[in-house]
């Protein structure tokens, strides 16, 4: 199996203050990483290099064999809840359709129809295409997520990095949410990186693990990284 993402010594700056450092860790194609960590621990840090949005960096990575900057067109970011809680008056369709109309380097204004038949494929894959017509902002915070998932994986990528995407959910949704990533990881082969605060329900899904706090803190498989004398480094003894 091939590696796709390769950090060595990797450390990032904001403006040259040190916000995640000497970071090395290795990813292969269709693993999914759980990245864990305190707040501020650097985990949105380390999404936005590897998706190219962010680029004050030394040491080194490789994304696809190539710059994050170079491999962006094959890298699908769900930001944190900040897009669910947002009051966008469109239709569930328009949104998903939004994640089809860049692509390549060409923007479109108008609304291919194959757009909307593949947008309607991809909800029918996560299994909402009942929701299409709905409007966005009237969803449960599961749904909302969902459809944002959906929206990724309107640009066919390799890689899915998704920042929190059952915290502010209730248990039921933590459950549908990571169902349907499991359905990703199982039917698409992705790579995904799914930050969390909240590991349990996503245990299932984790191949990789990796807890960091402004540097590495361990890597490695769930029953490696998750025992109590690591975690309990940085978030003290559970009672
Ligand atoms: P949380 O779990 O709270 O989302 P996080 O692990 O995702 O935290 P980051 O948001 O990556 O952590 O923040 C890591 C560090 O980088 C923090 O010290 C934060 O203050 C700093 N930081 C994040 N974004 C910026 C920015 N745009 N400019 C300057 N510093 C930033």
């Amino acid at each position: 199996m091939e590696n796709v993402i390769e950090a060595e010594d990797l450390t990032i700056t904001y403006n040259g203050k040190v916000a995640v450092k000497n970071l090395t860790f290795k990813l292969k194609e269709g693993e999914t990483l759980l990245l864990l960590g305190p707040n501020g621990a650097g985990k949105t840090t380390l999404l936005k290099v590897i998706a190219g949005i962010h680029s004050e960096y030394t040491g080194k990575i490789t994304v696809l064999g190539k710059s994050p900057r170079e491999s962006r067109g094959y890298v699908a970011y769900v930001p944190q809840t900040i897009t669910l809680n947002s009051e966008i008056p469109l239709t569930v369709l328009e949104v998903v359709t939004m994640g089809g109309l860049y692509k390549e380097g060409i923007v479109h204004f108008n609304v291919p129809s194959e757009i909307v038949k593949k947008s309607l494929e991809v909800l029918g894959f996560l299994g909402i295409k009942n929701l299409a017509n709905k409007p966005f902002r009237e969803l449960s915070g599961g749904q909302k997520q969902r459809v944002i998932i959906a929206r990724a994986l309107m640009s066919d990528p390799k890689i899915l990095l998704l920042d929190e995407p059952i915290s502010a959910l209730d248990p039921k949704a933590k459950a549908t949410v990571t169902s349907t990533l499991s359905k990703i990881k199982e039917e698409l082969n992705l790579t995904m990186i799914i930050t969390t605060h909240d590991v349990n329900p996503l245990i299932e899904i984790g191949d990789k693990v990796m807890l960091i706090n402004k540097k590495l803190v361990a890597f490695g498989s769930p029953e490696e990284v998750l025992r109590d004398e690591v975690i309990s480094t940085i978030y003290g003894p559970s009672s």
